[in-house]
């Protein structure tokens, strides 16, 4: 193996994943070296669907990946509303079209490995960007003129470094956060997320096949839709577990027979996919400070949420925007990362605690529900895309808002 890129301005990030990518290649569009250091020794296709907002989509379209992702992404045309046991929606909010009126960029769904591949391939396209897979180990060392680092690979080979920044990218157990920065570990929220990948035909009649659909439940809820170019359907159900119980999980969403009974949706997908679900508990992160001198966190790494509102890898990918400008721009690490932390903190608190008040409308117990569905059934057509104007239609990384009605 080479030595990498080295010097003054070499931004070194842990992590290939959504962040450190988009990071790599934010940089390496402003004429600054990246070397993304992974921990995998190949490029794994974990995960399963994500939603991809206008505000993530308007940074990568400008990082030339708009083509690439039209092909990999679906458009969906709306977001059903199924509150419990209903065979009808309560409401199709409108996105596909009405998203590019307003924001003149599309909302899309898109399987998490797709999107991952577009940034890798992109990343390798890029003369500035070294990736280095295999990663095992980092030992960091602070002195008066910068950073040296230590790269300890899984073959046992060993790279030394002196990097300008240390970017963790590496996700909510991030060990830049816990390790170097002796920050705080990731907490279990009490909620599972539960998926699955269907084939579209076994789905059929039981779920909405071409658009998202969120299913409400009394303490739970599932997400519905198609992933593009696959025949497949991601669903994930959203359940409570103690976290007493997390070292022997149940096989399969602990939703009540009583309520199986009562809803097709909910009876007919667990009758359909038994044990067969990926379980993964959902971890937050509340980090007091997101730098320490010239190492830095960006992604869940700094402040993973819960995803009711869909946004961790988009706020991933806005933070890399403001980053890598600020790195271009500060005459110092450690300024880069300040400003960029008091650039985001306010718009990651904003979308955290909308995250979480989803979680409790979604799951909310009857009657109280009587009093939900009759608010969101009589809101006007595109009263939801007007209230997330502020995170929709906002370009973090450029001063003017993503123009409306385009
Ligand atoms: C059920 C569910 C649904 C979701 N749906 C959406 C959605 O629709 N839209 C959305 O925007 N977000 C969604 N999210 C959130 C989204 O998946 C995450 O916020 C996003 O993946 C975070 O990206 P990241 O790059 O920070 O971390 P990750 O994607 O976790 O990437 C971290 C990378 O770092 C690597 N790594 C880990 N440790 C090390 C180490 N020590 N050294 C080197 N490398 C390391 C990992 O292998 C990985 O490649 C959802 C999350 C869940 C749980």
């Amino acid at each position: 193996m080479q030595q990498p890129a080295d010097g003054q301005r070499s931004v070194y990030i842990a992590g290939a994943g959504i962040a450190g990518l988009t990071l790599a290649l934010s940089l390496a569009r402003r004429g600054f070296a990246a070397v993304v250091m992974e921990r995998e020794a190949h490029p794994s296709p974990l995960g399963a669907g994500l939603q991809l907002s206008p505000n993530a989509r308007v940074i990568l379209d400008r990082l030339g990946l708009a083509e690439a992702l039209a092909n990999a992404a679906f458009e969906t045309p709306s977001l059903d509303i199924y509150p419990f046991a209903r065979k009808t929606p309560l409401r199709s909010l409108p996105l596909g079209q009405a998203v590019r009126r307003r924001f003149g960029i599309p909302y899309a769904v898109i399987h998490r490995a797709a999107l991952a591949d577009v940034l890798l391939q992109a990343a390798r396209r890029s003369p500035g960007i070294e990736i280095i897979w295999g990663v095992r180990q980092l030992d960091l060392v602070r002195h008066a003129r910068g950073l040296s680092m230590g790269i300890e690979l899984a073959d046992r080979q060993a790279l030394n470094v002196r990097p300008h920044a240390l970017v963790g990218a590496d996700g909510v157990r991030s060990a830049v956060r816990t390790e170097v920065m002796d920050g705080p570990a990731a907490k279990y929220s009490g909620f599972v997320a539960w998926r699955t990948l269907l084939a579209e035909a076994q789905l059929a009649g039981l779920a909405p096949l071409d658009r998202t659909a969120l299913y409400w439940g009394p303490g739970f809820h599932a997400v519905t839709y198609p992933l593009p170019n696959t025949g497949q359907v991601n669903a994930v159900v959203v359940t409570r577990l103690p976290e007493r119980r997390l070292a022997r999980p149940p096989t399969r969403p602990p939703i009540d027979r009583w309520y199986l009974k009562r809803s097709r949706f909910f009876g007919g997908l667990m009758g359909m996919v038994g044990d067969k679900w990926t379980f993964w508990p959902i971890s937050t992160v509340q980090a007091k400070s997101w730098h320490d001198g010239p190492v830095g966190l960006i992604g869940d790494a700094a402040h993973a949420m819960v995803p009711f509102q869909a946004q961790g890898a988009a706020m991933a990918i806005e933070d890399a925007a403001v980053l890598a400008d600020r790195l271009v721009e500060a005459d110092s690490a450690e300024q880069a990362f300040a400003a960029y932390e008091a650039a985001r903190r306010p718009r990651i608190a904003r979308v955290r605690a909308l995250s979480a008040r989803n979680g409790r409308v979604f799951h909310l117990p009857w009657p109280l529900t009587i009093g939900r569905n009759m608010v969101v059934a009589g809101e006007a057509p595109e009263a939801h895309l007007e209230r997330l104007d502020w995170l929709y239609g906002t370009d973090v990384a450029e001063p003017r808002p993503v123009p409306a009605g385009t």
